[in-house]
């Protein structure tokens, strides 16, 4: 996309075209107008179709420009946060109903992929959160015992069997979680698109839209090439927003990721590295991501940026740690590298607001938006058709709050990244 090899890498060399969409010119009218093409804009769009709406999807580059076309993969049920911690934090009931979405929200993942036969390599075979260290295990353990306690199929493997699992022997032990899974992101949301498509919405690509106000009862979206008039807005621009999605934007912490994958490796290293095809990553501060894909690409990733002096000291960091991790692996060639911005809230809690009456939106990810996005997709959609109401919703409706000191700490975070990669060389 915008032909830059580092923006979406792997996933645009492998995904499947768009369906064709166009640039929105003249005046549409419409039910709900959908700001955003990422999973939770698709998502909601396809949900509000299939329920006989009239739905325009307006988006500002392509269908997964944003963090929908960049991320890893990991179609994780519930967020970062411990369940218990989430609990604490938000007042009840909504701690229990937003564990007990997420925790099926793979589950609906897999379901639109199944319905919809979206060709996106998906593999709901579970995810492994790895333990570095014993502070790593106990921390798992927690989680295991937290999840359980709820009904969850998740288990904690020792190191043995994680191991076998995973090809490496550099962790004691890694948390299986069954409701998970990998998927080819950027393949996913544009197969969430051309279900919506078929289902009857619209979607406009390249109208970045600049503008919302009032127009008697409706709502006016302008772009630089036309107008949508619509009953209903719905922001789901996550990290990625401008223009009417800056304010979202700003409440989040921008935290830099990337990923670097591998050409496909040989049959005898595929055997050995995750050879059921769970997606994995670890319990370290700088943590470090890896998958398969379906042509045996591993994809390897971790906090920084691959811009300035990033780009030298990740790729680095990955080709050495990738030998520490696997060995035998070798020298290993790379087919395509790519980075995107994850936005972190205060508490690491997704937000729900309500800009304005019939302006309403999810946001702020913290790096979990596949089954949450998808999921919180289907709840604006229900809110709008009035299926479900105020007192169903997972999140209480909050104002936005600005981050504090949002670009220093994304600063932190960027050098912080390279700082820890160049020094695990050396340790
Ligand atoms: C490197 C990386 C790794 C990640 N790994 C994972 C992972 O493994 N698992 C996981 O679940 N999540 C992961 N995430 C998080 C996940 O990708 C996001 O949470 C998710 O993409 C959010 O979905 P969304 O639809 O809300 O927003 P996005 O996918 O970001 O889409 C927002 C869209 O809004 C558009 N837009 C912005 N402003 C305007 C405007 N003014 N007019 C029109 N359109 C506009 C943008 O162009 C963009 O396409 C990762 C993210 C990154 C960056």
């Amino acid at each position: 996309m915008l032909n830059d090899p580092r923006s979406h890498g792997l996933w645009e060399l492998t995904a499947p075209a768009t369906s064709a969409t166009q640039q929105l010119t003249g005046t549409h009218t419409v039910d709900v107008a959908i700001v955003g093409g990422g999973f939770t804009g698709n998502s909601a769009a396809l949900h509000l179709a299939e329920a006989g709406k009239q739905v325009a999807v307006i988006e500002a580059v392509d269908v997964g420009f944003g963090g929908a076309g960049r991320n890893v993969g990991l179609v994780n049920a519930g967020m970062w946060v411990m369940p218990d911690v989430l609990l604490k934090t938000l007042p009840a009931p909504y701690g229990d109903r937003l564990l007990d979405l997420l925790g099926d929200a793979p589950k609906l993942v897999f379901e639109i992929v199944r319905k919809h036969d979206i060709a996106c390599e998906a593999m709901p075979v579970g995810t492994l959160h790895c333990a570095a260290g014993v502070a790593g295990l106990e921390e798992i353990k927690t989680r295991e015992t937290q999840w359980q306690a709820r009904g969850a199929d998740v288990e904690v493997l020792d190191a043995s069997r994680a191991a076998a699992l995973l090809g490496t022997q550099k962790y004691k032990g890694a948390l299986l979680d069954r409701r998970a899974g990998t998927i080819q992101p950027l393949a996913y949301v544009r197969g969430l698109a051309g279900a919506a498509q078929k289902a009857g919405a619209r979607i406009f690509t390249g109208s970045s839209v600049q503008s919302i106000d009032r127009k008697g009862d409706r709502w006016c979206l302008r772009t630089a090439g036309g107008m949508i008039e619509a009953d209903w807005v719905i922001l789901a621009m996550d990290a990625y927003g401008s223009g009417p999605g800056d304010r979202a934007r700003q409440e989040q912490v921008p935290l830099p990721y990337f990923n670097i994958a591998t050409r496909p490796l040989s049959p005898d290293m595929r055997a050995r590295i995750l050879p059921e095809g769970q997606g994995a990553w670890d319990t370290q501060l700088v943590m470090t991501s890896f998958r398969m894909d379906q042509a045996g690409c591993l994809i390897y990733g971790s906090i920084g940026a691959l811009r300035g002096t990033g780009l030298g000291i990740h790729r680095a960091w990955a080709s050495r740690s990738l030998k520490k991790m696997f060995p035998g692996i070798g020298d290993v060639e790379f087919e395509a590298e790519w980075y995107g911005t994850i936005g972190m809230t205060s508490d690491n809690l997704p937000r729900f607001h309500k800009y304005a009456p019939q302006m309403i939106g999810f946001s702020g990810y913290n790096g979990r938006g596949i089954a949450p996005g998808t999921t919180f997709g289907r709840v604006l959609a229900s809110y709008v058709t009035g299926d479900i109401s105020d007192a169903d919703l997972p999140l209480p409706a909050t104002p936005i709050e600005l981050a504090s000191y949002r670009l220093v700490k994304h600063a932190f975070y960027e050098v912080g990244s390279q700082v820890a990669h160049v020094m695990e060389h050396r340790l």
